[in-house]
């Protein structure tokens, strides 16, 4: 049965989270976006209102709650700044390698110190010169021993300047692609590991990015989380769990602009009366309600697939896809409602629009959503009506057939025009395309 009711309990988290973000995240968002710093103390306070690593199970100290939650937690925290709530959600993007493979021992060593200890996971597959291409992984792992030894260079890595953890993919050959993509825990404090300045950027800039150096790092068996062969499949995975909530950052950085931007129109002034008396600025603003409204509900069926251990690699797809866009249209269309003051500091739009202009590209670019979508289309989607060359015909209400004894006749489609003849055999050309009688194909 389909249900779109928030359970008491979701309804409170959402609660708590909303609270959070309006008490710890709006007040400060706007000075850890100047100062380009990541606020460890927000952070830290997010972790002790257990809104951090929710989907933790509970069989390693975690809540086990659901990504529906976790969607939840992020819009909210979202609202008041994408950049944190990136910073937030990110422990559990690190996490999730770990969550997916199938290295017990991995699980029951870090899971509990991330759920419990405050300890946070950051994920890196990017390199300097690789991003969406995964396959194209260069930073080298070499058996040494029963363990791996790690040389490489990781880039675009967030939180990897705080974290404790990294979910490392590398390749045992490059010349491999999928083949050779690997995965292992690597302890940031661990011999080898260097961590590059934060890089500077446009937006989302209270979330810390940086490369990582990884110079003979030895990583023992028992932080191997994919062997080589398995690295991308796992990457994949991670990525169709993680998707939805890249949504959840459209959601709400969108209704928050549009939130701002309603309040805006209800009291400026322009002609004499209020903007909101404009049908302009009335269909701008139900414009982007409708697509915060759409794009909700793709992100939460996108969690929902996911936490019915469905492969959500589509939905995902298809909820970044959608909220990200949207997102950056919707707070493009308020700056435009705000007109002159949008564009300034003064006001939030301006860090609404630089931060989700990121949404379209981490996790995926819409380009590489769009792939994966063509791909499903292209090779798995089964189509529900007949081919086109199959439509069955309404013989009785065809216009353009004249003939006398249509009912007992044969019926033929030209394969290239959609021309219908009727007869006992196909006609030697068809009378609108002129293609030979192969193009004809009886329907039955
Ligand atoms: C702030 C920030 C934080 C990030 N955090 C992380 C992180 O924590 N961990 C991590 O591993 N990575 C992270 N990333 C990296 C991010 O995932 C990549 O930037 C992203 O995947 C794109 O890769 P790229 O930058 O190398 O672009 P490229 O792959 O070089 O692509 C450049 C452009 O070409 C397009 N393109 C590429 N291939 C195709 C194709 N086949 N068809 C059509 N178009 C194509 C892309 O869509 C893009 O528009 C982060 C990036 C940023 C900016």
């Amino acid at each position: 049965m389909l249900n779109f009711r928030l359970t008491q309990k979701q309804r409170a988290l959402q609660e708590k989270a909303r609270v959070f973000a309006l008490e710890e995240v709006l007040p400060v968002a706007w000075y850890y976006d100047e100062q380009d710093e990541i606020p460890m103390a927000v952070l830290r306070k997010a972790f002790d209102t257990g809104i951090i690593g929710t989907d933790i199970p509970k069989e390693f100290g975690g809540r086990g709650l659901g990504l529906l939650e976790s969607a939840l937690i992020t819009e909210e925290i979202a609202a008041a700044c994408p950049g944190l709530a990136t910073s937030i959600f990110d422990s559990s993007l690190g996490m999730e390698p770990i969550l997916l493979s199938s290295n017990q021992t991995a699980k029951k060593n870090y899971l509990p110190k991330i759920a419990k200890d405050f300890k946070l996971a950051a994920f890196a597959t990017s390199e300097p010169t690789m991003g969406s291409d995964v396959a194209g992984i260069r930073c080298l792992a070499e058996a040494d021993g029963d363990g791996y030894l790690l040389n490489g260079t990781k880039y675009w890595i967030t939180n990897g300047g705080v974290a404790d953890y990294l979910s490392v993919f590398a390749t045992t050959n490059p010349k491999d692609r999928h083949k050779g993509i690997c995965a292992f825990l690597v302890e940031t404090s661990w011999d080898g590991v260097s961590i590059g300045r934060p890089i500077p950027k446009l937006g989302q800039r209270c979330s810390n990015t940086v490369g990582i150096h990884l110079k003979n790092v030895r990583v023992p068996k028992k932080n191997i989380l994919a062997l080589p062969g398995e690295g991308f499949v796992l990457a994949m995975k991670t990525f169709a769990r993680t998707r939805p909530i890249i949504g959840s950052f459209g959601v709400g950085a969108a209704r928050a602009a549009t939130e701002y931007a309603l309040d805006y129109a209800k009291k400026r002034r322009a002609f004499g009366m209020e903007l909101s008396h404009f049908q302009a600025i009335q269909f701008k603003l139900a414009e982007m309600f409708q697509k915060v409204e759409t794009s909700r509900l793709l992100t939460w069926k996108a969690a929902w697939d996911a936490d019915q251990g469905e492969d959500g690699t589509v939905s995902a797809s298809i909820a970044k896809l959608y909220a990200t866009e949207t997102a950056l249209e919707v707070v493009n269309e308020a700056l435009q409602i705000f007109g002159g003051y949008g564009y300034t500091k003064m006001f939030p739009i301006e860090k609404l629009l630089r931060d989700v202009r990121l949404l379209r590209i981490y996790e995926g670019t819409s380009e590489v959503q769009r792939i994966i979508l063509a791909d499903h289309l292209l090779t798995k989607y089964r189509p529900l009506l007949p081919p086109l060359e199959d439509l069955p015909l309404h013989r009785g209400l065809d216009p353009m057939d004249t003939g006398p004894d249509r009912a007992a006749a044969k019926v033929w489609r030209c394969r290239i025009c959609g021309h219908v003849h009727y007869g006992d055999t196909p006609p030697a050309a068809c009378p609108y395309c002129f293609f030979p009688e192969t193009a004809f194909k009886e329907i039955q």
